[in-house]
């Protein structure tokens, strides 16, 4: 799978924007292609934000240890400088364990799908196992609709097809993190 940056899998977006919004998203991009460490202020002039609200984006990420930053005394003012860096690897460690947690919930799920025959109600969400529909003689305990068998392989595909795509997206994050 060629993938240009850590920034353009779903799965780094997806986690990325429930962190800080796509502003923060937007700000590990223009941090990626600086190869040196940055300042805020830097990066306040290419987004357009002002220097707090980097600053609080920068606070997020370091939270979890993603944005690191080093301290330096400036001569003359006799202030602090910091410069900061972003550590994909750390990023790509996040992202891994969280997509591992959906995995093995997906995988789970799959199981279930497999083991048990399970039955649909045509009318509302309704879903049981084989034996409880039966019991019910496949009418629907929650609205009388008729319960049948056939969105399983459907539903079995879909979640196929998720694992497949976060698998595939595994594969370049482990890349990183290694
Ligand atoms: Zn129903």
């Amino acid at each position: 799978m060629p993938q240009k940056s850590l920034t353009e899998l779903p799965s780094v977006q997806d986690f990325l924007e429930t962190m800080g919004g796509p502003e923060i998203i937007n700000m590990i991009k223009i941090c990626e292609r600086k190869r040196k460490a940055f300042t805020d202020e830097e990066v306040s002039k290419k987004m357009n934000l002002k220097v707090t609200e980097i600053r609080a984006l920068l606070n997020k990420l370091h939270f979890r240890g993603i944005a690191i930053y080093q301290k330096s005394r400036n001569q003359k003012t006799g202030w602090y400088n910091y410069t900061w860096e972003i550590s994909k690897k750390r990023l790509a460690t996040i992202v891994i364990e969280q997509q591992q947690d959906v995995l093995d919930k997906l995988g789970e799920k799959q199981a279930l799908e497999g083991d048990y025959n399970f039955f649909d109600c045509n009318n509302c969400n309704e879903r049981l196992p084989f034996e409880v529909a039966a019991e019910y003689n496949f009418i629907c305990p929650s609205c009388g609709g008729v319960m049948d068998s056939n969105n399983n392989p459907q539903k079995q595909k879909e979640i196929s097809k998720k694992i497949v795509k976060i698998e595939s997206e595994m594969v370049f994050l482990n890349q990183i993190n290694e």
